[in-house]
């Protein structure tokens, strides 16, 4: 209550808004950041939206995308140190840390403008002046409805703005599967339907848009690259740099791939493991008790939800493979008890 009052305050006159999201921004990152832009824009405040990398074709339906500053150190480094640094207000959407944000996290440590946290994963860093952070909550963009809401400004959500936040919940809670899907996320699509959403379009411009080669590259990784280890309830796939590279693999050619080894019966724990070159990326899945965030905190520098959390490794792949599964027997337990 006290952050809607002093964010309310602080929005009261026009201001220079700027909103950032994570690196890769997948469809809650942007969808909340276009969803909050929109609305911030009918208010009357001036709004640049920044990400700190490029992002999947498949988001580039949104309302907003063509004014989004795609972040990239070699072009546009000064512009958006300045567009920062020029910011009255920062809002920061769906990452808990500012290593999440890469080279932008110490120009906006450092920016004067007001900090505004608006994100839904475990143990948020404490850099914002602002904070709505809800664990609890499916989806970014379901905190950034609610905000809305509680600014007063629920008939400000538009059909434009409504695709946006739809987008991010349907992604984030798998499709509505995912046990955070609480009445509340009901709730709100029920808000998102009435202003005009179409809700099956959304979920084909996202889920039904694979190009050719990404649909037989995933058949090769199913195929060819998915290990199943019975004994710890644990699937993964690892994928090199020179795979991605003959399968000519865009930004989100992987996304969901490690859905179809959580997907396998029987098995809790599935992660993938990919060489972007200058690092090894990890996402991590689980189904039940199994804290993937507590996992990748304690062996990948990473973190997220408790069923839904990534990692990084600076080892080679193979080193990092390796690492990963010197891990599972002290987990043995955990992963095969009945839950
Ligand atoms: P994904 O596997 O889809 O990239 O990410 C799953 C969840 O973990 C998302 O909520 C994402 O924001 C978070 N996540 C992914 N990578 C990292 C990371 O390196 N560090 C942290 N803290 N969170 C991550
Ligand atoms: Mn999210």
């Amino acid at each position: 209550m006290q952050q809607i009052t002093a964010l309310k305050e602080l929005l009261q006159e026009p201001k220079e808004i700027l909103i950032t999201t994570h690196h890769k921004p997948d469809a809650d990152a942007l969808g909340s950041s276009l969803g909050l832009a929109g609305y911030l824009k009918k208010k009357g405040h001036v709004v640049t939206v920044v990400t700190p990398s490029d992002y999947p074709d498949f988001l580039n339906w949104m309302n907003g995308n063509n004014e989004v500053i795609t972040y990239d150190p070699n072009v546009n480094d000064e512009l958006v140190r300045k567009l920062i640094n020029q910011a009255n207000v920062i809002f920061c959407l769906d990452f808990s840390s500012l290593s999440r944000i890469n080279e932008l996290g110490p120009y906006v440590q450092e920016a004067p403008g007001v900090k505004v946290l608006v994100d839904h994963h475990l143990e948020p860093e404490n850099f914002a002046e602002i904070s709505f952070s809800n664990t609890k909550a499916a989806a970014t963009a379901e905190l950034v409805f609610e905000l809305i809401r509680d600014l007063g400004d629920q008939s400000l959500i538009d059909v434009h703005i409504g695709e946006c936040l739809y987008a991010g919940i349907m992604t984030d809670t798998g499709s509505f599967r995912h046990p955070s899907t609480s009445r509340n996320v009901h709730l709100i699509i029920a808000e998102l339907l009435h202003v005009g959403v179409n809700t099956s379009n959304i979920h084909r411009l996202i889920y039904d848009s694979h190009t050719e080669t990404r649909l037989r590259f995933l058949g090769y990784v199913l195929k060819d690259k998915l290990t199943v280890l019975r004994e710890f309830r644990t699937a993964y796939i690892a994928i090199t740099a020179d795979e991605l590279k003959h399968y000519d693999s865009k930004t989100g050619d992987t996304e969901g791939l490690v859905n179809f080894a959580l997907s396998i019966e029987g098995v809790v724990f599935a992660a993938l493991i990919i060489d972007r070159s200058n690092a090894v990326k990890m996402s991590f899945r689980s189904v039940g008790d199994f804290s993937v965030n507590d996992f990748a905190r304690k062996h990948f520098q990473g973190g997220g939800h408790r069923n839904a959390a990534g990692g990084i490794s600076y080892d080679s792949l193979t080193d990092t493979v390796a690492k990963f599964l010197q891990t599972l027997p002290e987990y043995k337990d955990q992963l095969t008890k009945d839950n």
